[in-house]
């Protein structure tokens, strides 16, 4: 096997660019850093200034049969040790993603163009927790006694699957790589994880950091295109299981493949989720949520971003022109500035696609389009990928815009007059991943959740996914849950009966 020896640094870096040079043109497998076996690679691009950091090793095939027959071969060993001893080396990680939290989040906000403040550290911070939480479990994974006859004792255990294929988004790569590979090594699976390719580089780097810690071969970092590489780990013989967060049009082909090979997937995709504000609301605390909500900090890029925000009619003139005041006090700019707020968009790609939805939304009669915030001034960023957010008002339930994913700063301000008629108005999207609520009648917010399609539903805040918290959509948005016991569990273990008879 092709092999380079580690160049990255033992203590935590605090040059992002030296970092990704180091982090250049290699996969993570059996524990050593291993570049592509074609030899190719492909540009990882900072968004904030269009210039070239990093090459990415470009996998396909051969690869990802490296990478599983590792993974397949660390498993048996991995599987074999006590649970609550493989929870206790995924909980020693947490503390060592702590120490490198500082650099890994500038790496993450280097690669995906986040601000440092107010995204990458705070993403850095939930990996270290969800670590955490999911080591704690190990002791867990328990079975149940089945009363079958006095004599046969009747139980069920809970196995590990095998080895885990899990791939994996740009905008939330860290957090996102964590709720996967964390419960899936509890549970005693080895994975092999597939970067997106647009932020390879700090998944790599993590990867290096479990290595420390975790047997080689447990789990194996792979980074290439959707179908060179996320294809044939899907395909691939010896995987048991596939994990996956991107697009619903990718989920589609992931969730068939999965299905040709009779292997469970679990899916996170997309989502358009509505934020329903009463009049009775607390005003300030819910324009703040309105920020939170849209994620505009990630310039929208998420899927649980309140995209679509129905305003009850008194309060709608109100709470549009705070929420433009509030947006406009944010600052954009480097994203390795302490004082940015808001970053870049991670893509050419991406931004072309949510500048097509901002140019059809102002060509939509009777639309107007509140641009907030201003564009940074600093020379160096001007072919940074940087767009003003926008507030919408004036478009209604047939704007592609109020129904289509935008992923994007892009946000539809709408009022409304009857409670039952926001619900249906709510429901009537194909997607079904989170919503919120804003009012003081619990009695109100509380019938509302129960009725509202959507996998999380939250009153008077909208946080982002927490350990122990089951997190998935419903509809469109996707099959099975994440970062909870019970996901690990359901979507980690497969239980098996054993019967003694002792008669
Ligand atoms: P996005 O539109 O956000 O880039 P995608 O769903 O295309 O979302 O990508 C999410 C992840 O899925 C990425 O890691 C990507 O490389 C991977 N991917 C894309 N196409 C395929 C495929 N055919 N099979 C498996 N993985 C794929």
């Amino acid at each position: 096997m092709l092999d380079t020896p580690a160049r990255t640094p033992e203590p935590p870096s605090t040059d992002p660019f030296a970092l990704a040079t180091a982090l250049s043109g290699v996969h993570f497998i059996g524990g050593r850093f291993v570049p592509a076996r074609s030899g190719r690679t492909f540009a990882v691009v900072n968004p904030a200034t269009g210039i070239e950091v990093a090459r990415a090793a470009e996998g396909d095939a051969a690869d990802v049969d490296a990478a599983v027959q590792d993974a397949h071969r660390a498993q048996k060993a991995w599987a074999k040790m006590p649970a609550r001893k493989r929870g206790a080396l995924v909980y020693q990680c947490a503390a060592l993603i702590r120490t490198h939290q500082d650099e890994l989040a500038r790496l993450i906000a280097l690669e995906t163009g986040k601000a440092l403040r107010t995204e990458s550290r705070v993403e850095a911070g939930v990996v270290a927790d969800i670590f955490e939480f999911f080591g704690g479990l190990g002791g867990e994974l328990k079975g149940e006694s089945v009363p079958f006859a006095p004599d046969v004792l009747s139980v069920t255990v809970r196995q590990p699957l095998g080895v885990v294929g899990a791939i994996i988004p740009w905008n939330v790569p860290l957090l996102l790589m964590a709720l996967k590979i964390a419960p899936a090594l509890v549970a005693g699976n080895t994975v092999v994880v597939k970067s997106a390719e647009e932020a390879p580089l700090t998944v790599l780097r993590i990867c290096e950091l479990l290595g420390r810690i975790l047997p080689p071969g447990c789990f194996n970092m792979l980074s290439g295109q959707g179908p060179e590489c996320g294809a044939p780990l899907v395909a691939h013989p010896l995987v048991r299981k596939v994990t996956f967060t991107g697009s619903v049009e990718t989920g589609k082909i992931v969730a068939k493949a999965a299905a040709e090979k009779l292997i469970p997937a679990t899916l996170e995709l997309g989502g358009k989720s509505p934020m329903i504000v009463f009049a009775d609301c607390d005003f300030a605390k819910t324009v703040a949520g309105a920020l939170t909500s849209m994620r505009f900090t990630r310039q929208g890029q998420s899927c649980t971003a309140a995209s679509r925000i129905y305003v009850e009619r008194p309060i709608f003139d109100a709470f549009v022109a705070e929420m433009k005041q509030a947006v406009d006090r944010m600052v954009m700019g480097d994203p390795l500035d302490e004082k940015t707020d808001i970053g870049t968009i991670i893509s050419q790609g991406q931004f072309d696609k949510v500048q097509a939805f901002v140019a059809e939304g102002r060509a939509t009669p009777g639309a107007t389009a509140h641009e907030c915030s201003a564009m940074p001034t600093d020379p160096a960023l001007k072919k940074g990928l940087f767009m003003r957010p926008v507030i919408f008002t004036g478009l209604d339930a047939t704007s592609r815009l109020v129904r289509e994913e935008i992923f994007g700063p892009v946000t539809v301000i709408q009022p409304f007059d009857d409670p039952e008629a926001v619900l249906a108005e709510a429901n009537d999207s194909e997607y079904g991943l989170a919503a919120s609520l804003w009012t003081n009648n619990l009695k109100v917010g509380l019938d509302l959740a129960h009725r509202l399609e959507a996998g999380l539903v939250q009153i008077n805040q909208n946080l982002v996914v927490q350990a122990n918290l089951s997190y998935g959509g419903v509809k469109s948005s996707g099959l099975g849950k994440e970062a909870s016991l019970e996901a690990m569990l359901e979507h980690f273990t497969q239980k098996k009966t054993i019967m003694v008879n002792m008669a």
